[in-house]
């Protein structure tokens, strides 16, 4: 594994500094973003790096650079078929307290390989919910404490993915992945209303295999689908064998039809 830290190539990663301040570490004020690679090439880059400067902007940060960004990912990536960039960028040294961070930023590129993810899994729907009004709904930041939290709730439970409503009780999407399923022979996913991740993913989903963008109650969802599935950037198009207590086709028709599509079209498009 390679890591770049503000403009240096590490290749012992775990020897790189960044100040005990540093606000992404203290108050997690920083933001990441996740790409694959595939064979060496990152999938996706431009909308990646499009969503870390929204997800900056969100937070006040200032304006990732972006070629600085692309240097670290080229010094990093390595060959291997299927591999995980992680940008990560933060406020950087700042005062202690939970005021704003000062900078400079810190920029991470860090690379490893992965294994392709399982074609279906079983997810779990959590007792706790996405603030879709909160300050920080949709936004890319690394705070993910509620998100390990719920994947270890759901693990109990035997799912491999937790799945949340927001306060209004619509299904909302995972701890890392967005959800689409049919219902009246129709493709849908919430929408960004629903505080949602704007998923790379999703985004393209929507565009390859059609789908539309419908806020529903998580329970009509679960009672009525036909069938369901997970998409993220490592686990792309993922049939949900189980949702709760309910056995769902692995993959459905449709589910087969958008993981095909997404193949295909995956291999043929490397910055869509
Ligand atoms: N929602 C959350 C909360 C996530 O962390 C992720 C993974 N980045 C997704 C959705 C899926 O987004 P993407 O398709 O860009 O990986």
């Amino acid at each position: 594994m390679r890591a770049w830290l503000n403009g240096d190539l590490l290749t012992d990663p775990t020897q790189g500094a960044v100040a005990v301040t540093d606000h992404g570490f203290t108050v997690g004020d920083a933001v990441f973003e996740a790409v694959k690679t595939l064979g060496g090439r990152p999938f996706a880059l431009t909308r990646h790096l499009a969503r870390l400067e929204r997800s900056a902007a969100g937070l006040g940060l200032p304006a990732p650079d972006l070629d600085d960004v692309r240097r670290g990912v080229e010094a990093v990536i390595e060959d291997d078929p299927i591999g995980r960039l992680r940008i990560t960028y933060t406020a950087g040294r700042a005062p202690m307290g939970s005021g704003r961070g000062d900078g400079p930023p810190t920029l991470v590129v860090a690379y490893s390989p992965i294994a392709p993810a399982p074609d279906s899994t079983s997810v779990v729907t959590v007792p706790w919910t996405r603030n879709e009004h909160g300050a920080t709904a949709g936004l890319k930041t690394t705070s993910y404490a509620e998100n390990v939290i719920a994947l270890a709730h759901a693990a109990e439970r035997g799912g491999t993915e937790a799945i949340f409503a927001n306060t209004a009780g619509n299904l909302c999407e995972g701890t890392g992945s967005n959800v689409f399923y049919v219902l009246d022979d129709e493709l849908r996913t919430p929408s960004l209303d629903s505080g949602c991740l704007a998923g790379i993913t999703r985004e393209l989903v929507i565009e390859w295999c059609g789908a539309r963008e419908v806020d529903a109650p998580l329970p009509d969802v679960l009672d009525r689908a036909s069938e369901a599935f997970l998409v993220s950037t490592t686990r792309d198009v993922q049939a949900i064998a189980r949702w709760d207590g309910r056995d769902l086709p692995a993959p459905g028709p449709v589910t087969q039809r958008c993981a095909e599509t997404w193949a295909a079209r995956e291999a043929e498009t490397i910055d869509p």
